[in-house]
């Protein structure tokens, strides 16, 4: 194989490299997105149906979250006020 020869291919794996990862970049934005719509569903049933008991840790500024569900105050909030709408 010439030089020249050997040159254009190794351009090309490189090029094909980059391509690749660009494809995998996409399918884990799409991925991500179903597992964010998913857990956003999730969320949204538990702050309608859970009775929530708020607590939360000892700590400065730690935030008040469900004994039960888990989420935050201000979650449930933002959950509901959206699926109300
Ligand atoms: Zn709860």
């Amino acid at each position: 194989m010439s030089n020249e020869e050997e040159i254009a291919e190794l351009v090309s794996a490189r090029r094909q490299l980059d391509e690749r990862f660009k494809q995998k970049e996409m399918e884990l934005d799409e991925f991500r997105k179903k597992v964010y719509q998913q857990a956003r569903e999730i969320e949204t049933r538990l702050a309608n149906i859970c009775e929530h008991n708020y607590t939360r840790d000892n700590y400065a500024y730690a935030p008040l979250y469900c004994r039960h569900c888990f989420l935050e105050k201000e979650q449930v909030w933002r959950l509901k006020a959206r699926s109300q709408n």
